[in-house]
């Protein structure tokens, strides 16, 4: 790293002990803004580095719920809210023991310049509670999710942020809490949340969005050396939104997808992913990907290790961050995989991707990649406030032509900042140098 980034990064580091993920973050893009800030170096004036990796505002509060057995509960809650230099703060909410304050920054932080990627109005953020939903009763979640709202309500709006769904937020999660926000506000704004409902604000191609999207990146990838999916056989992890909807679109590009996976293990599926049966175990049923292989003859169950060292040509990281590391990586490479597109928020540890770039194969970080999923969100939100709806082909549609974008986007900055077919350089330098412009243009604030 060059000396005044290198600064900024320690800074950071001493400011945020102990937030592992969210230094892995920042670090992955101070790296990439050396060469922009040679070829342009007002970029690190007025503190601009500094400004970009605080938090314009953090919020951290209790929740408590009572289950229904009585007993009362009190998990944390939080909602931080990054930069809205492009726009109210956007971006999901993320549910799982996991959730602290160093996993919600860096989510945030990378919201950033994914937001940024898409061209649309909105600045980044991101929340979450440790809450568990798994195993827990619908009138448990919807508790939660009340109590949740009663705090969250004072800090959002449909011009001062935005949240969405994330890991272990889905549109039940949604519907509870813009139940509970309405009711608090006496004011049906749609546009305070997305991934709502179809019947009450939601957009057709929201839920298959951040999968969709994954997955014309890739395309677009091997387009850029006359190549594509079809035929490709694809190793995807996770199973859940973005996994299932990564897998429709790869089936429908020509592609096989052949493994999905939750915490329980992963599951190959030689003859290629049976999507009603996924989607029936796992949308439907809330069931476990066991419950896969007992109905799937020729599925097997993998319960040690990842998906990762299944010989494919193409790798979907679509679980949760540092899924893929650096044994993962070498095991892909052997096996011959030419592609990997981030579905999930930093699947890949730095260590992944150095090998990837090392073997010169295409590698997509997911603030490019995922965008998709956000990038729907704020067409839901411009579908609200005109008080309309799209038909499945108009969104898609959009969907498709913002992917091509951001791809673009990527390629022409690796290109200008002389690394051409670096993704992540090109994913970092062109977020940034976007959000940077508007932050000079708006002065120290
Ligand atoms: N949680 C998703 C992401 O990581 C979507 C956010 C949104 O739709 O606001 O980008």
């Amino acid at each position: 790293m060059q000396d005044v980034v290198e600064k900024v990064y320690e800074q950071v580091v001493a400011r945020n002990r102990g937030e592992a993920e969210f230094h892995q973050a920042v670090r992955e893009v101070l790296e990439s803004l050396g060469p922009v800030i040679s070829k342009h170096p007002h970029y690190a004036e007025d503190g601009l580095l500094e400004r970009i990796v605080e938090p314009e505002r953090q919020i951290m509060f209790r929740v408590p719920w009572v289950d229904d057995a009585g007993a009362v509960h009190v998990n944390r809650g939080f909602r931080i809210e990054f930069n809205s230099a492009l726009g109210p703060y956007k971006g999901g909410l993320r549910f799982h023991p996991s959730v602290n304050a160093g996993i919600i920054k860096f989510l945030g932080f990378e919201q950033i310049f994914k937001n940024a990627l898409t061209g649309q109005g909105i600045g980044g953020g991101k929340g979450g509670s440790d809450f568990d939903p798994h195993g827990r009763s619908d009138a448990e979640v919807m508790r939660f999710c009340q109590s949740f709202m009663t705090e969250l309500s004072r800090h959002i709006g449909p011009n001062t942020d935005v949240p969405a769904g994330d890991i272990g937020v889905g549109g039940r999660e949604i519907g509870y809490l813009f139940g509970q926000y309405k009711r608090l506000r006496n004011s049906y704004d749609a546009g305070v949340l997305t991934g709502k409902g179809l019947a009450w604000g939601g957009s057709l191609a929201r839920t298959e969005a951040t999968g969709y999207g994954t997955v014309l990146f890739a395309q677009s990838m091997l387009a850029t050396k006359g190549d594509s999916l079809e035929g490709k056989k694809i190793a995807v992890s996770g199973a859940g939104n973005v996994a299932i909807y990564a897998i429709e679109k790869a089936q429908q590009l020509g592609a096989k997808p052949i493994t999905f996976s939750d915490s329980s293990g992963y599951v190959v599926d030689e003859a290629g992913v049976d999507l009603e049966l996924l989607k029936q175990v796992k949308e439907v049923e809330r069931g476990r990907v066991a419950d896969y292989v007992s109905r799937r003859p020729g599925a097997r169950l993998v319960t040690e290790g990842r998906p990762w060292d299944v010989p494919v040509d193409v790798a979907l990281p679509c679980a949760t961050q540092n899924e893929l590391d650096a044994d993962s990586a070498a095991s892909l490479l052997r096996n011959g995989c030419a592609v990997v597109a981030e579905g999930a928020n930093m699947p890949c540890t730095p260590e992944a991707i150095e090998a990837f770039q090392a073997a010169g194969i295409l590698y997509a970080p997911g603030k490019a990649s995922n965008a998709g999923g956000v990038a729907t969100s704020a067409l839901e939100m411009e579908q609200n406030a005109g008080r309309t709806r799209w038909d499945f082909a108009t969104a898609e549609a959009k969907l498709t032509g913002i992917m091509a974008d951001i791809h673009d986007s990527c390629v022409e900055a690796a290109e200008t900042y002389g690394r051409p077919g670096d993704y992540v350089l090109g994913a970092n330098a062109a977020g940034f140098t976007r959000v940077a412009d508007v932050m000079i243009a708006h002065g120290i604030v």
